[in-house]
């Protein structure tokens, strides 16, 4: 069994791997996982251990990780007997870098549910560390300060966290029974992991979908706006023509909805790296759906183009990354 939660002491609550790298990225959040403090998510582990029994982290940091994110035991790390993440290997050496940690490289904890409302997180209030950073905004707080945690939205089988779901499809995307198998469900719509993910040359199937694929160019305009076009064409037959045609997909990113994300150093960060590499990268989406729309010619202004298109209305259910996993699709 791995680790889906870790508990942060400072949080008073059990994390994912996923809602850590999201806090570390908030610039709205007073939040650094390299000074935060995670142990055993077993309540009945922790009781029986000082504060100072704690996890590590992997990839918490890392805007541009391949790897998948996870929490590790360190070598000091101790477990009570039964516990269920006590069988959990410990690295001999704590060295990384040896590609050793192969069993960790997928993602096990599938989401059954991606929730579209950022998680709160209250800080507890005894913690001497920052206390007021914490924003408590898209909730009704009022429900917050009982020191309970009334809403379990953060139980291990939903997440906040769009990159969640996307490593599980992007790990696992080699065992096609195992994402057929495991529901995944957004809003009102329920479709196993492998039909909600739906490659962008086939996003006329059906809306509301998790569309993905190969990028092929990031068109950069000054680094305040983006946009993403996709090596996959979308073969559409307009009324009145006689067959279908290729057309062009791309997702528009604005400067406005860059400007106001709460990651957008983060994000810059990322977006930055995926123009200057040479590596083959994914891009993932949810909340909007390409639509044909005419665009006027660069060469020749007066000429319109079809292309199928979208702005990104949520950065938060945006992804660019390298996905090892999915080449040659
Ligand atoms: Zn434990």
């Amino acid at each position: 069994m791995k680790f889906d939660l870790a508990y942060c002491r400072s949080l008073d609550d059990k994390l994912s791997i996923y809602d850590v790298r999201d806090l570390n990225f908030d610039e709205t959040v007073a939040f650094d996982s390299a000074k935060e403090q995670f142990q055993c998510p077993n309540d009945a582990c922790r009781a029986a251990f000082d504060a100072a029994n704690v996890l590590g982290t992997f990839n918490a940091k890392n805007v541009n990780y391949v790897r998948t994110p996870h929490f590790k035991n360190i070598p000091s790390t101790r477990h009570v007997e039964g516990c269920p993440y006590v069988s959990l290997k410990t690295p001999a050496s704590g060295v990384e870098a040896d590609g050793g940690e192969t069993d960790d490289s997928r993602e096990e904890h599938f989401p059954s549910e991606l929730l579209l409302t950022r998680r709160e997180y209250v800080r507890k209030p005894s913690s001497p560390a920052v206390a007021a950073d914490v924003r408590r905004d898209e909730r009704v707080p009022s429900a917050a300060s009982h020191g309970e945690h009334p809403s379990r939205d953060s139980a291990p089988d939903k997440t906040h966290v769009f990159a969640h779901p996307v490593e599980c499809f992007v790990s696992n995307f080699a065992d096609k029974e195992l994402l057929k198998r495991m529901p995944l469900k957004i809003g009102e719509h329920t479709a196993p992991y492998s039909s909600f993910f739906k490659k962008i040359e086939f996003l006329l199937d059906n809306k509301g979908l998790i569309y993905w694929g190969k990028i092929k160019k990031i068109e950069d305009y000054h680094s305040a706006s983006f946009r993403i076009d996709f090596e996959q064409k979308v073969w559409f037959k307009q009324p009145g023509e006689a067959k279908k045609k290729p057309y062009s997909v791309n997702v528009y990113l604005s400067k406005k909805l860059i400007d106001n994300y709460r990651k957008r150093k983060a994000f810059l960060a990322e977006i930055k790296h995926a123009i200057e590499s040479d590596a083959p990268l994914y891009c993932f989406f949810y909340g909007v759906t390409p639509e044909l729309k005419q665009v006027p010619s660069k060469k020749n202004p007066e000429q319109t183009f079809g292309v199928f298109s979208a702005h990104i209305e949520n950065l938060d259910h945006f992804i660019i990354r390298e996905a090892p996993g999915l080449e040659g699709q």
